[in-house]
């Protein structure tokens, strides 16, 4: 078979990729490890940027999002039991984020994808990259026993932290940097109303909490664990008691609680691999790089590298630009160092490190600080709606 662009992964970043292709008249195909199903049943970011908005909708997968989307005007600091809320708009020039779940933009692609006659491959095994230094890229694979090969002229790597594309690339062309944190994520979907109509970042002495939505009638919380907790430590009750010790204490009384639907723990981790091109092979997504979940950056950051990577594929096709290539691993690297800076920099400031009640304090001050300075709502601002592309 041949293409001009395969695609590695059906995550937000290969699908959203996959339609733009599609859209502009770039023949492409789709290879993923899980099936449909499983793709379509992973429960996990669920704020989107104004640009993220505004993709699915160049993407024709936006109808639904415009929809039933809930914009958050504001986004909630809480601290020393109190909680303050921060005016998006406000400070933004009238930019919100809108909470609409990543099962569901998922679908919305998958969706767009099929009904255009788009070709995606389910349950693609041992997927294997060569010669992405050449011009003759190929990419095999594995179903029902029976081995393939896709000869292209670009491979987009969209597969994850975990997948092939980046592991195919020698050691020594490329740079990675990380930083693991010392906790993670007990999270819990539940069919409850949510206890406020945005999102709260709570820091605690016990540790941080969050509460968020996915819709009126179904809240997400998380609270901060070891990195080491097992689900299975966590009875519901035991998950409310806590979230309720750890929120303002209005707030907790409000907190409406039930049955969970989904219980998981995530770990913590920053990540960045440097560059994201190399000759034909491009990284997107997580597969370059991976923040911590403070501050619903994966997913909007994954989105943002496919603008720039649509952007250069046309420009590759339509007029052989070459240089398009490493250009589009520049200009996405300067918006994922900034954007890594702050979801590393929201961890810092919310979560608890230690017992150091030093520390704890100074967390507390500065909180303080950027929730009363004009200057701190601002930056909170316009780094939470996401940075301009
Ligand atoms: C548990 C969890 C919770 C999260 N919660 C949040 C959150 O609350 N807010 C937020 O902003 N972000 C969150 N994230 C991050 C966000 O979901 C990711 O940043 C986003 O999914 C990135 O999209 P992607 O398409 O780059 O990668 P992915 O969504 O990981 O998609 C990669 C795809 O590639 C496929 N694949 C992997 N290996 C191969 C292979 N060898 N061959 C073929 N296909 C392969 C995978 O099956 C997958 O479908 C969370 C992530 C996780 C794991």
């Amino acid at each position: 078979m041949r293409t001009q662009v395969v695609i590695i992964g059906a995550g937000p970043a290969g699908l959203l990729l996959g339609r733009l292709l599609d859209l502009s008249g770039i023949d492409n195909v789709l290879l993923e490890r899980q099936t449909r199903e499983h793709v379509l049943s992973r429960i996990r970011a669920g704020i989107l940027e104004q640009t993220t908005v505004d993709l699915l909708k160049s993407a024709e997968a936006g109808d639904r999002v415009a929809r039933e989307g809930i914009p958050h005007h504001t986004l909630q600091l809480a601290f020393d039991y109190q909680s303050v809320a921060i005016e998006l708009s406000r400070h933004t020039g009238g930019k919100v984020v809108t909470a609409y779940g990543q099962t569901e933009v998922t679908r919305d692609l998958c969706d767009a994808r099929e009904a255009a006659g788009g070709q995606a491959i389910y349950q693609a095994d041992a997927v294997e990259l060569f010669d992405f230094d050449t011009d003759r890229p190929y990419v095999t694979y594995r179903r029902d026993g029976i081995d393939y090969r896709i000869d292209c002229d670009l491979i987009a790597g969209c597969d994850g932290y975990h997948g092939a594309s980046r592991a195919a690339v020698p050691e020594a062309a490329i740079t990675t940097y990380e930083k693991l944190y010392p906790f993670g994520w007990l999270g819990v979907l539940a069919d409850t109303v949510p206890v406020a109509n945005e999102v709260v970042y709570a820091n605690t002495e016990r540790g941080f909490a969050l509460c968020s939505m996915r819709s009126m009638t179904r809240s997400r919380y998380y609270i901060q664990c070891p990195v080491d907790d097992r689900v299975e430590n966590w009875s519901d009750e035991a998950f409310w008691d806590e979230l309720r010790r750890r929120l303002p204490p209005a707030m907790a009384e409000a907190l409406e609680t039930g049955p969970s639907l989904e219980k998981s723990i995530a770990p913590l981790r920053s990540f960045v691999a440097e560059p994201m091109c190399f000759g034909r092979l491009l990284l997107a997504g997580d597969a370059a790089h991976v923040v911590p979940p403070t501050g619903a950056k994966g997913l909007n950051l994954a989105v943002s590298d496919i603008y720039y990577l649509h952007r250069a594929m046309r420009a590759f096709f339509a007029d052989h630009d070459i240089p398009a290539l490493p250009h589009y691993s520049k200009i996405a690297l300067d918006r994922v160092w900034k954007t890594e800076r702050f979801s590393w920099w929201l961890t810092n400031l919310t979560h608890r490190f230690s017992d150091d009640r030093f520390e704890q304090k100074m967390k507390e001050a500065e909180l303080a600080y950027v929730t009363t300075s004009e200057v701190g709502r601002q930056l909170v601002a316009e780094n939470y709606v996401g940075l301009p592309l």
